[in-house]
């Protein structure tokens, strides 16, 4: 609500709440192996449409791989994946129709950044005004509508980053994945485009699947977080309920080390 409160939704934007609800997704007994090791062991979650849901694991415990696969980018060894009850286990990234955004962003240095955003909507079929007026709306949600004559080099790297996620949300997808977007940036820069991702996500009703290996990050910004460790989802619950009912010394120590 303090994010919602201190900017101004435009109003095509926020009037589209309605139309633009996220997907359901249904992880069931998702499993993908490296050799001997399992990177995601069996895992079942069930995220709501428009949910914001984190996986929080610390480094080697599969956040990437399941992900991953979500996406499409990795193939899975057991179990299905759902999306609005139906499977996309077999479908490639790009007929999943996910956006998504990644540590390391890559703008193509030699377009703008309206450039940049407006590439996403190539195979949409808009028109050039509407695809126009669509790539100005969505820099403006993330305050980058001054800069949208600007190239990549120009721009300071949280401002890459908001472009990034300008790109990832510009076809308002009804899922956006996010693999740990923020972990470049500094504390201060993370903290403020913390805010904006809320703000977006409360105002697009996207459902969100964010990764992180930040605890702080995870609590500020989740409905939900899946707690992973070796693979396995050991704990999900609201932020409120793993601060204070942690499931385990795990989770615990995990959840409440930089607090
Ligand atoms: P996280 O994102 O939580 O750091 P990952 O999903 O990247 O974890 O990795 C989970 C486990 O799978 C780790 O043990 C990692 O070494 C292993 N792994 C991930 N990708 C590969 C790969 N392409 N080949 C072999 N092992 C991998
Ligand atoms: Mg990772």
């Amino acid at each position: 609500s303090m994010a919602a409160a201190s900017h101004d939704e435009p109003a095509s934007i926020a009037g589209s709440r309605a139309t633009t609800l996220g997907s359901r997704i249904d992880l069931r007994g998702v499993s993908r192996r490296f050799g001997r090791v399992a990177a995601v062991d069996d895992v079942d979650l069930a995220i709501e449409p428009g949910e914001f849901v984190t996986l929080l694991g610390p480094s080697g415990s599969g956040k990437s791989t399941l992900l991953a696969a979500v996406a499409g980018f990795s193939p899975i060894d057991e179990g299905d994946i759902l999306v609005d009850g139906r499977s996309v286990r077999d479908l490639p990234p790009h007929r999943r129709g996910f956006g998504m955004v990644f540590q390391h962003y890559a703008l193509f240095p030699h377009m703008s950044v309206a450039q940049n955003v407006a590439f996403a909507l190539r195979m949409e079929g808009l028109g050039r005004a509407q695809s126009a007026r669509r790539v100005g709306e969505t820099l403006e949600l993330l305050h980058m509508g001054e800069h949208a004559s600007r190239k990549p080099a120009q721009l300071s790297g949280g401002q890459q980053q908001r472009v990034a996620i300008a790109r990832a949300i510009v076809r308002r997808p009804r899922v956006v994945l996010m693999d740990e977007p923020l972990s470049a940036l500094d504390r201060r820069l993370r903290e403020a485009i913390q805010i904006e991702i809320r703000a977006l996500h409360r105002t697009l009703g996207t459902t969100i699947v964010f990764v992180t290996h930040d605890q702080g990050e995870a609590l500020a910004l989740s409905d939900r977080i899946a707690v992973l460790d070796h693979g396995r989802i050991v704990q999900l619950g609201t932020p409120a309920t793993l601060y204070r009912a942690p499931a385990s010394d795990f989770v615990a120590r995990f959840v409440g080390e930089s607090n």
